[in-house]
């Protein structure tokens, strides 16, 4: 392993078996922890969160990079969220043949119509890259995605620092075991959050976690939770269909759910089709786009955060449309763009479709959604695209570059999964918090990274989806 572990210590297998068993210890020590998919809903049963057995090596440059950029994107997206004429275009092919987008769209316009209650916005999101390897040996930071809604992991994160640190001082390795950076998403996410409850202004009122009906992942929130209850600010947990059952506005649209006032709502659900059952989940969602609550993400950064507004980001002029002046801002931000093609209809997407049906191992075809696992790669684009690409239909997807970081090995550790040791790709994600009021940011602030890691069998889906694993970068 290039300036990682040794190869000594990744095949000395009794050696790898008994940290296998001590990592696991100390995952469920540390609180790195899921609920089981036998009990999704109850804490009586939990296992420990899938994570690597080794941390993944990262180059300390890009590492820093993909940090300094991170207050640039909140500016971007919270920007982007707010210039209700780009929305609209860059959304326009998209939302003819993508009801779920549309269906989002439509509540933005009503927002806009009726005019936004609340003046106060609140951004926690995460910006994904992955390392791609050039002919050179240089590894190039190139975003994957930035997910504006329900970015998670922040929790489980800020606990695996010490499992791997431990995991090296037990093989022997000290010096590496010091360079495993300190990582607290979940502080910075709560302090946004709290600057959010704050700025609303009353304190019988609540955050709101709106949550998934299945909840595997609850620690990972619940650490955040943690944070907000130790400054004294009550949480709740509700998913749609409590809102639609208790939620009401009063005349000034203050939203009470349960009796409770609700002063910021945190989404940590309502990102797929699948999240909203019935009209009523539909229903909900609106009326706490409606209300007074601060709404993280409202519903105009959700749309920010889509596939099709990224693409349209890296088209030439964009960028400086929003960052007037700013050429070095500009400069920073597009460093990380990996190349980006409209399948909109016209001779510009006939040369995307062109393009893709002759080099399909080169791209990734992405429809507007989220969650792992919608993603299309190599024969299967031409499939995909052979039945679209003379309609409309085609403008539901974007095609992307496909990025190529260098394998690493390393052993996955999951729940009665094999201990053997796999090639892995790894992807950095870099968390960013903000708070917009009215038209001043109020707090801009990057705060923490995860690294997830997959076998490279598997060219799509995340730890929620059952892929990827918890990591941590050890810089090199
Ligand atoms: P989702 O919203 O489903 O998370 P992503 O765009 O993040 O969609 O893609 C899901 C996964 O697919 C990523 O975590 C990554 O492993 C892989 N992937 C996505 N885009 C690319 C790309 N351009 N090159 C290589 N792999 C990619
Ligand atoms: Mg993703």
């Amino acid at each position: 392993m290039a300036q990682g572990i040794p190869d000594e210590v990744m095949t000395n297998t009794s050696l790898i078996k008994e940290l296998a068993d001590v990592a696991k210890d100390e995952a469920l020590l540390q609180g790195v922890l899921m609920r089981t998919q036998e009990t999704p809903n109850s804490s009586e049963l939990v296992t420990y969160a899938p994570f690597t057995l080794f941390p993944s090596p990262v180059p300390k440059a890009v590492f820093l990079q993909a940090l300094a950029v991170q207050t640039y994107y909140n500016t971007l997206v919270d920007k982007i969220s707010q210039d209700t004429d780009f929305l609209q275009n860059a959304l326009a092919s998209t939302i003819e043949v993508d009801d779920f987008t549309a269906r989002l769209f439509r509540i933005h316009q009503q927002i806009l119509k009726e005019g936004k209650s609340q003046s106060v916005v609140l951004g926690l999101n995460r910006s994904d890259y992955m390392l791609d390897q050039s002919k050179d040996k240089m590894s190039s930071l190139k975003q994957i995605e930035i997910n504006t809604f329900a970015a998670s992991f922040g929790g489980l994160s800020s606990r695996t620092p010490d499992v791997h640190r431990h995991i090296l001082k037990v093989a022997g390795r000290f010096e590496e075991s010091q360079r495993i950076l300190d990582n607290n998403p979940a502080i910075g996410l709560a302090r946004a959050a709290a600057k959010a409850w704050e700025l609303y202004g009353s304190e019988r009122a609540v955050v709101m976690f709106l949550v998934e009906d299945v909840q595997r992942n609850i620690f990972d929130q619940r650490y955040i939770e943690s944070e907000l209850w130790k400054k004294n600010i009550s949480t709740i947990r509700k998913r749609f269909d409590d809102v639609y059952k208790t939620g009401s506005l009063d005349q000034n649209k203050r939203l009470f759910v349960d009796g409770k006032e609700v002063a910021v709502v945190y989404f940590r659900n309502g990102y797929m089709p699948q999240n909203y059952i019935s009209e009523q989940s539909w229903d909900a969602r609106l009326m706490m786009e409606r209300s007074l609550a601060v709404k993280c993400p409202d519903i105009s950064t959700h749309l920010a955060g889509t596939k099709k507004v990224q693409q349209v980001l890296a088209r030439p002029g964009v960028l400086e449309n929003f960052f007037p002046g700013q050429p070095q801002v500009v400069e920073q931000i597009r460093a990380t763009f990996a190349g980006l093609y409209t399948l909109d209809m016209g001779p510009e997407g006939d040369k995307t479709v062109a393009m893709a049906l002759a080099a399909p191992d080169q791209f990734v075809l992405k429809p507007q959604r989220e969650g792992g696992g919608n993603n299309i790669y190599g024969s299967e684009i031409c499939q995909v695209l052979e039945g679209v690409k003379d309609n409309t239909e085609r403008t539901a997807y974007i095609l992307m570059d496909k990025i190529n970081p260098t394998p690493v090995q390393n052993y996955l550790l999951r729940r009665d999964g094999p201990l053997t040791i796999s090639n892995c790709l790894s992807e950095l994600g870099v968390f960013g918090a903000y708070v917009r009021q009215g038209k001043e940011m109020v707090l801009n602030e990057c705060v923490g990274h995860l690294l997830r890691t997959k076998s490279s069998e598997h060219s799509d889906g995340g730890v929620a989806a059952g892929v990827a694993v918890l990591d941590n970068p050890l810089l090199i």
